[in-house]
């Protein structure tokens, strides 16, 4: 996303949420370089990205489940919104530049796992270490609700 300003390409999201009428999602983004605020609103695909689990079935990709897990496994840790809020961005950019419709849930936690070790260590433990005993990202966050 190019800033309107000074043309930096790179950028962080303050803010993400769908839009009015729920066909687009609205960001609020920081430009890393001159620090303005911006709007982008990102169409979502026709085809919904797909996540498939380990026991074959699928349901349609959440941004919040996989927030929601992350922020868990960050905890206490110095790791911020607009951090994970960033690399979930980065994974579903991946995804979308490779137009994949359909991802296997172990992939999507692999791709969490290297970014996240990126991030803070502990966290990508803590990630690391429950994610790979379920099956997907919703169990492994509710896994670890229920160690708060
Ligand atoms: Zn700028």
């Amino acid at each position: 996303m190019r800033c309107p300003s000074c043309g930096n390409l790179e950028s962080k999201v303050v803010d993400s949420r769908p839009s009015e009428d729920g066909t687009a999602i609205r960001r609020r983004r920081e430009c890393l370089d001159c620090g303005r605020r911006f709007t982008t609103y990102e169409r979502l695909g026709e085809n919904p990205l797909i996540v498939i689990k380990a026991d074959g079935s699928s349901e349609a990709y959440d941004r919040q489940k996989l927030m929601r897990g992350l922020l868990i496994a960050c905890g206490k840790r110095p790791v911020s919104p607009e951090q994970i809020a960033s690399l979930v961005d980065s994974i579903e950019t991946e995804l979308r530049n490779a137009s994949c419709n359909e991802i296997r849930s172990k992939e999507l936690g692999d791709m969490v796992l290297v970014r996240l070790a990126k991030l803070d260590d502990v966290a990508y433990v803590r990630f690391a270490s429950v994610y790979k005993d379920f099956q997907n990202v919703e169990e492994f966050a509710a896994a670890l609700e229920g160690l708060r």
